[in-house]
């Protein structure tokens, strides 16, 4: 992560009050570890649907003393996000085809 977005996801944090102190041990200081996607398998709510596997951008936050470590949804904190979701995505799909050889 260079040190523009590093400073931009700092100010967006604070703009929305997400810095209270370690939930666990109470440290006041985080680290800002990056952006990252968690693969979480949703199920889509029709009946007999297949479970989507889905990555949700997340920026990774950890707390400097102990260690405990916090995910704050990127399309929440940071409406851009959706757009580099969405070249995620074609990123992926394009890896996807090439796989399979389309
Ligand atoms: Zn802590």
């Amino acid at each position: 992560m260079d040190k523009e977005r590093q400073e931009e996801i700092i100010k967006l944090l604070t703009a929305k009050g997400a810095i209270q102190p370690c939930p666990r041990c109470h440290n006041p200081q985080f680290e800002l570890i990056g952006e990252a996607f968690i693969q979480m398998f949703l199920d889509i709510g029709l009946a007999g649907a297949p479970r989507q596997n889905v990555p949700v951008p997340v920026i990774v936050v950890a707390c400097k003393r102990c260690g405990y470590i916090a995910y704050h949804a990127e399309k929440v904190l940071d409406p851009n996000t959706q757009v580099k979701f969405r070249l995620y995505q074609q990123k992926m799909s394009t890896v996807m085809h090439l796989k399979r050889g389309e």
